[in-house]
């Protein structure tokens, strides 16, 4: 007799596989919950979608009911007493320009029982056991620098200058909450950061150089740091024919610098030309300014729209076969095994 599959595997495989095929590629701004991080190199990668976090779908369904949480945080602060508005899809945006902006989950209008008559930025937070417990005995600043950074940015932003950090524990359901003042000295360096980030034309110095570093060892861009040095991702952000501008567009070179919708800048075109500090290998001065000219394996080999002596982007990073023209005497470069599109 057949043996009956084990349901429970199968169901959990399929929602799981469906969150999977569903999730959203990257934000195309520098966001306001990133700019605490210690490492300006990862912010740039992310920033030019150089590297992309692929996550599984049970964190994904995680990071789904974080956000749910939002909703019964503000319920049980009215219930309280607060008058809490611009929650939920009515969000408030802060915006900085140069491509820097977030958006707050909420703004407390009244009824904080410390200060009942101040407004407040609100910050909800779900955390694991052994993360609520470091809050509960460092506080949020020496716990969750990142977080403290993110109200710094949506308090200078608003100009409210008190924000509430709600924290809720995923294992027994214990809340911890803290008033945050604003540091304006300290939002205003975030802002010049993200600023100088987002615009910068070449990749930033690594935090550490030492590839066992605690904060690189589970590094998504460890790869890229340490390793192939080489990106796996195509896409107008990686073209070294793009430029992000003050006004928060991205503008090709290619195409008489107009602007690229940020649709099409997650496709890239055919012409796209691989970033010269997201490949490990030499560049040499181009003869047209839209190919690039790399040394690989001691040999040059151009880079932009394919053509009898030009090779794709995703012909080098092995997305796509070799196409050898004729007339072509260019090599076979050797990528970077385990490049997937
Ligand atoms: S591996 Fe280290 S240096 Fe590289 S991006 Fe990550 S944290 Fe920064
Ligand atoms: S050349 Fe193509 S891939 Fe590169 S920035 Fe322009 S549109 Fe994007």
């Amino acid at each position: 007799m057949a043996e009956i599959p084990e349901s429970i595997h199968t169901v959990a495989a399929k929602i799981d596989e469906w969150h999977e095929e569903h999730q959203e590629g990257p934000r195309p701004h520098m966001g306001a919950s990133l700019l605490g991080h210690p490492c300006d190199r990862w912010l740039w990668l992310t920033f030019r979608w150089a590297v992309v976090e692929k996550f599984n779908g049970r964190m994904l369904r995680l990071f789904r009911r974080g956000q749910r949480e939002e909703e019964l945080i503000v319920s049980d602060l009215r219930a309280a007493g607060m008058e809490v508005h611009s929650t939920g899809a009515e969000q408030s945006r802060v915006d900085f320009g140069a491509h820097v902006s977030g958006s707050i989950d909420g703004i407390i209008e009244k009824g904080v029982p410390e200060a009942p008559a101040k407004r407040h930025v609100l910050e909800c937070k779900t955390h694991s056991l052994k993360s609520f417990k470091a809050l509960c005995d460092k506080g949020v600043r020496e716990a969750k620098p990142q977080h403290w950074c993110q109200m710094q940015l949506y308090m200078h932003g608003t100009g409210i200058d008190r924000a509430l950090y709600f924290a809720v524990c995923k294992d027994d359901d214990q809340i911890y909450t803290e008033r945050v003042r604003y540091d304006e000295e300290a939002a205003k360096a975030l802002v010049e950061r993200g600023r100088r980030l987002t615009l910068c034309e070449r990749m930033p110095e690594p935090l550490s150089t030492d590839s066992t570093w605690y904060q690189c060892r589970f590094c998504p861009a460890h790869s890229v740091c340490f390793e192939s040095k080489l990106t796996k991702e195509i896409n107008c952000r990686t073209c070294a024919l793009s430029t992000p501008t003050e006004d928060s567009t991205w503008l090709c070179a290619r195409y008489g610098n107009e602007e690229i919708p940020v649709d099409a800048q997650r496709e890239g075109c055919d012409g796209h030309v691989l970033h010269p500090d997201l490949v490990p290998w030499k560049w040499l001065p181009s003869d047209d300014g839209l190919t690039a000219m790399y040394e690989i394996d001691g040999e040059v080999v151009k880079n932009g729209l394919p053509g009898a002596t030009v090779h794709s982007s995703k012909e080098l990073l092995g997305l796509i076969g070799w196409e050898v023209d004729g007339d072509d005497e260019s090599p076979v470069p050797r990528v970077e095994a385990g490049v997937s599109a």
